[in-house]
């Protein structure tokens, strides 16, 4: 994703000491700026943080005097993590840990000054304190014996009169840089100050977007607010106020805070009932986490729908903000809500930061949510799994009463599946899969996970007493730093973790399935198992198709300038990749839009006798049966042959039927609808003996199984790149021989033409006539790289064992019937079942209704198959992709069980 424009600095006036959100102060002066670490929201510290900050500091260095003007800036960590700013300078970092259940604080080298000068304790004296002699040369960088005990943890440390931090790990500190410093004191001006300071600044920050919701609340017939009992809403509902907007709305989730209803009374704001009954759902559902927000459907999204439905289209502003968090980031100013299309949303605060926000309801004298004084961040739900475990645990204080009945549920649940304790006292039940942070913490106290990242059920001993973790060394603030850089790199971290290989589990997987998840930015809160139909696309793809349009979209073939040439090379190259990716180097790859107008490239192309015959098999897609039927206007006629027991075609059929008139045989490599993977090499062999070419469709086989065309020996395959993590509209022809007459005619697949003739171009070039689809064959020679780089051989069996999965989860429900192949080497993982006294759609439907599942339904574009088994109203069809998870599988075959019940 592109980095959206936002702000990675903090300015700051010297002489007023005031942060500022412009970049000079009303006092004339010329601001500092002060860098901000990514997602750069930066906040007030409000009392209760200012409070924690200064005893923390208190605790560690004695008492000392600080500013109340601190600055919180968000980062990357276990959970809270925060770099404090104080004086225009880094005064330290607030972290929690979501093990020991602590906050603690790491004093930054710049914020040694404001501290020493009345420090009585926590300070390391090099010379008293360790084994440090002079003849040692250099201090900073050097890991020093201590001769005086210190608890590990992070310390200022002071040699004559220079001062650094250091880590004391094991009896040993390890020094950062020394330098020279001196007692410091600031100017505390107070909030009230920096107010002032920014008057002008907010004032324009006000115009704008009071002209924004202006600009854009007559799009729709009415307009209103959507109003969320916190601080970025309640600014947005101000200034929709001062424009002119006269409604808003709440929806009360049934799972709010006092406080807030009573809040959003004060504001006169509409309250819309909640919709589903959580408690109710969340015994079937389980806790709903970040990567599994079922709840905000139940709970949010469907009661808006109605409401919407009551008032029709609109237009509504709300307080969603690029800062918050990097989703969000790169918002529109106006965006159509996809999940309400009667909704249009307008953003008028997307590019303030918490500082701006904070200042804006501090100049207006707007009164806030009580939470927030009392130490919450963000205010919603009680129990919303997208919380800080440092919120919880402020709940907790706060509020124990709502607390406990969501503390209780997830310990029963734990215990119900089996989880360690870790799921509810580290806050793990957050996450379906687990983050790379959180595996890191499982692994160093000895939690196991599974290769899928989700947390290991089963009887678990715990290695170390809760609260108490043993060994792990306070990561110096420089490092999250750079942290933080790796993160924004945009790839995950690969942790290792413990392959589990027992009973029930899968076996092990061959690639990394969670950061192979990451980089797909449409998974998301739903499951995907329609990739039959289509797969998805991974970044890499996404940023091949977008290099093509960035740097050097141009046509192919045809000139002679270097855009051209970059992008025929590219083009040219992506054909050579998809030919190597399916073993067809000796042979022509063409481009084609799919796998049908592939097949039909041969119907159309072969040289064709009247009393000809081609045999296909009652297994096969439409796109493999009526090209050849429309043959018959040549006098060529069909013979389709059926299937054995085990779903495959009838190969003694099949050699009872080809005679001297058979000119081809189509078979499909793979079913769409059973999965059955064809025994091609067989049949080209049977088609060889007799002198018969073969087509194989590889529409299903090529993203999922090895496929070497050379080895099967077949003369045309057709595949579809979209199935195979290419973009849409790319597919291909792989022959044997060029021997196809070109079906398309005109510029580009010629070498020349005379006044009544051509000379085709060579190879893939004779058969793609006009400009083709540049971007999505690159895109596709991407998809192939991106496959190979995970192995086709890892992922064939990955995806067997999900299907192995599925089919006996599935199985074991009375009243379901899957129709498959028996031996998982001769199947992919295409699943079709059916559910007695259900309509396949019904059940697709509600699967996608209850639990956010994708599955296919209907006849599948199979009618003589589905005819031939007698399922006239089809099949439920699952079927698999390399990112599908275990998890997935469990979910849909409870949420079938589920249905049947
Ligand atoms: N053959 C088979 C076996 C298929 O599964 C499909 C797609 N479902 C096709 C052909 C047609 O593919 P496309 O829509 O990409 O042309």
């Amino acid at each position: 994703m592109r980095d959206p424009p936002v702000k990675k600095i903090l300015y700051w006036c010297p002489k007023c000491n005031v942060p500022l959100i412009g970049s000079s102060c009303s006092c004339g002066s010329e601001a500092v700026k002060v860098p901000l670490l990514k997602p750069y929201e930066v906040r007030p510290a409000l009392s209760a943080d200012v409070a924690l900050i200064k005893s923390l500091v208190n605790e560690k260095f004695g008492d000392a005097s600080l500013s109340d003007i601190m600055l919180l800036n968000k980062s990357g960590g276990d959970d809270r993590a925060e770099l404090v700013i104080m004086n225009g300078e880094r005064f330290g970092w607030l972290v929690f840990s979501p093990v020991n259940r602590k906050y603690r604080f790491d004093i930054a080298p710049e914020g040694i000054k404001y501290v020493i000068g009345s420090a009585t304790k926590g300070i390391l004296d090099i010379e008293k304190d360790t084994g440090y002699s002079k003849s040692m040369g250099r201090i900073g960088g050097k890991r020093i014996q201590l001769n005086t005990f210190f608890p590990d943890g992070t310390y200022i440390v002071k040699y004559r009169s220079r001062y650094g931090t250091g880590i004391v790990r094991d009896d040993t500190v390890k020094i950062k840089e020394l330098v020279a410093a001196e007692p410091a004191t600031a100017l505390n001006p107070g909030w009230k100050e920096a107010v002032r300071r920014n008057k002008n600044h907010l004032k324009n920050l006000e115009h704008t977007a009071i002209r924004t919701i202006k600009q854009h609340m007559n799009d729709r017939p009415c307009v209103n607010v959507s109003f969320s009992g916190g601080k970025d809403s309640t600014v947005a509902l101000n200034l929709a106020g001062k424009a002119g907007v006269k409604k808003a709305f709440f929806i009360d989730t049934g799972l709010e805070f006092p406080e807030t209803i009573e809040f959003v009374k004060s504001k006169g704001v509409d309250i819309i009932e909640k919709g589903g009954d959580f408690w109710k759902a969340v015994e079937r559902a389980g806790p709903p986490s970040k990567d599994n927000r079922w709840c905000c459907k139940l709970l949010k999204l469907n009661p808006l729908k109605v409401y919407l439905s009551g008032i029709g289209p609109c237009v509504t502003v709300q307080g969603n903000r690029w800062y918050e968090s990097w989703n969000r980031a790169g918002l529109d100013e106006t965006n159509q809500n996809p999940a309400n299309p009667l909704q249009l949303n307008i953003s008028p605060i997307r590019g303030w930061r918490a500082l701006e926000v904070y200042l804006y309801i501090w100049w207006q004298d707007l009164s806030i949510n009580p939470l927030y004084e009392k130490g919450l961040e963000r205010i919603g739900c009680y129990l919303c799994p997208a919380m800080l475990e440092s919120e919880f645990e402020e709940m907790r204080s706060i509020h124990p009463d709502y607390t406990k009945r969501w503390d209780d549920f997830l310990e029963k649940w734990a215990e119900k599946k089996g989880y360690p304790e870790e799921f509810y006292e580290w806050g793990l039940w957050r996450w379906k899969a687990l983050p790379p942070k959180m595996r890191e913490i499982c692994r160093d106290n000895d939690v196991e996970v599974n290769y899928d990242y989700t947390l290991k059920t089963g009887s678990f001993e715990r290695k170390t007493p809760a609260g108490q973790k043993a060994g792990k060394t306070e990561e110096p603030p420089e490092s999250r730093d750079s942290e933080d850089k790796k993160n924004s790199a945009g790839r995950p971290e690969t942790v290792p973790v413990k392959v589990l290989e027992s009973g029930n589990e899968v076996a092990a997987c061959g690639y990394d399935v969670a950061a192979v998840r990451k980089d797909f930015p449409i998974l998301g809160d739903v499951t995907y198992l329609d990739n039959a139909a289509t797969g998805f696309s991974p970044e890499k793809v996404l940023d091949a198709v977008i290099d093509f349009e960035h740097n050097y979209r141009s046509n192919v073939g045809r000139g002679v300038h270097s855009l051209m040439q970059i992008a025929s090379q590219k083009y040219w190259h992506a054909h050579e990749k998809a030919a190597k990716f399916i073993g067809g180097e000796d042979g022509v790859m063409v481009f084609t839009k799919n796998t049908t107008e592939a097949i039909n490239m041969v119907a159309m192309g072969m040289s064709w006798q009247p009393g000809d015959r081609i045999i296909t098999t009652v297994l096969e897609h439409h796109s493999n049966l009526l090209p050849w039927r429309a043959l018959s206007k040549y006098g060529v006629s069909v013979d389709v042959i059926g299937l054995d027991s085990s779903y495959s075609p009838d190969l003694s059929e099949l050699k009872r039927v080809i005679s001297p008139k058979t000119k081809l045989v189509a078979v499909t490599h793979a079913s769409n609808v059973l999965g059955v993977v064809v025994p091609v090499k067989e049949i080209a062999e049977i088609c060889h003996e007799n002198g018969v070419k073969l087509l194989v469709d590889g529409a299903q086989s090529t993203p999922h199984i090895p496929v070497n065309v050379a080895d099967i020996g077949c003369d045309y395959f057709a595949f579809s790149g979209h199935k195979m993590l290419g973009p849409t509209g790319t597919g291909g022809l792989w022959m044997k021989m060029a021997d196809l007459n070109p079906v398309f005619l005109g510029g580009g697949m010629v070498e020349s033409v005379t006044k009544d003739g051509f000379v085709p171009e060579k190879g893939y070039r004779m058969y793609e006539a006009g400009t083709p689809n540049i971007s999505g064959g690159i895109g596709l020679g991407a998809a192939v790289d991106y496959l190979s780089g995970i192995g086709m051989k890892n992922i064939r069996d990955y995806e067997e064992s999900l299907t192995k999965r599925l089919i006996e989860g599935l199985e074991s429900i009375p009243g379901v019937t899957v129709y498959t192949a028996k031996d998982p080497k001769m199947r992919i993982g295409v699943v079709s079942f059916t559910i007695d006294g259900l309509h396949p759609h019904e059940v697709a439907q509600m699967l996608d209704e209850n639990a956010d599942i994708m599955v296919r339904s209907g006849n599948h574009c199979c009618q003589p198959l589905m005819e031939c088994l007698g399922l006239k109203e089809g099949t439920v069809r699952a079927s698999i992709g390399l990112y599908n998870t275990v998890h997935e599988i469990d979910l849909l075959v409870a949420s079938v069980k589920e249905i049947v019940s």
